[in-house]
């Protein structure tokens, strides 16, 4: 309950310095929404992404997300999305010359996760049913201390973790354990990337900015739960509350 009365006040507090339109004018905010991958790589570091259990390749679960932010329902007032998509085949480079010419207040990239091909292979043979997947399931937020504005890309991080983990999506922690990633809070699926395993837009990109693996796909349990309609709308919920608190914290 309390989180609830909690999401409420954020809302309401949002909802006095927004401009009461779905879309802000000038002043606004602006979030720079960007579907991981490319659907027609032409050359690497460029890919689809990773590929679903089902075999589904990752950046349609990623597009499909973004689509849901078209939606009037799913605006916030005071704040403008822009929204690249994984079929504008926009490539890595590309994209990050882009945001740093656009200058958002804030870049999130969406993405699907998967799993080592060994350990899908033994979680595959063992079955859906078992207890292998537990291990290989959920979302995780990645910031960098590398990044040039890395306080409020942790700042954004944290809040998102801590929205995702309130909606009630479980945190991985495959990603420390097995990958050896820094985690620097495990129920938020809070992770530094920094070397061996940081990322190219973490140190590319100059404005705030993360990376959301919202669950991961090569799970055929999680598949099928992210490719529900209630479950993605829920995402999207949970990402625009974490826009919301983040933006009423910097304003
Ligand atoms: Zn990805």
């Amino acid at each position: 309950m309390k989180s609830l009365i909690q999401k409420i006040t954020f809302v309401a507090s949002l909802a006095l310095v927004g401009t009461g339109q779905s879309n802000a004018g000038e002043s606004g905010i602006e979030v720079m929404l960007v579907s991981g991958h490319v659907s027609s790589p032409q050359n690497k570091p460029n890919t689809v992404g990773a590929i679903s259990y089902s075999g589904v390749e990752e950046y349609r679960f990623n597009d499909r997300l973004l689509e849901l932010f078209e939606f009037d329902e799913n605006q916030i007032a005071g704040v403008r999305y822009q929204l690249i998509y994984a079929t504008e085949n926009i490539e890595l480079r590309e994209r990050s010359n882009l945001a740093n010419r656009q200058k958002p207040d804030l870049f999130i990239e969406i993405h699907h996760d998967s799993a080592r091909e060994s350990d899908r292979l033994k979680a595959n043979e063992a079955g859906s049913d078992s207890d292998i997947w537990n291990r290989i399931k959920g979302f995780s937020v990645h910031y960098s201390t590398d990044s040039h504005n890395a306080e409020d890309s942790k700042r954004f991080a944290t809040i998102l973790g801590q929205e995702m983990s309130n909606s009630g999506f479980q945190p991985n922690s495959y990603l420390a354990e097995t990958m050896g990633m820094q985690v620097v809070d495990q129920k938020l699926a809070l992770y530094n990337r920094i070397r061996p395993h940081g990322l190219y837009i973490l140190r590319a990109i100059r404005v705030p900015l993360v990376v959301l693996e919202v669950g991961n796909i090569a799970n055929p349990n999680e598949e099928e739960e992210i490719s529900s309609a209630v479950v993605q709308q829920n995402v999207v919920d949970t990402i625009r509350l974490a826009i919301s608190r983040y933006v009423s914290e910097i304003n």
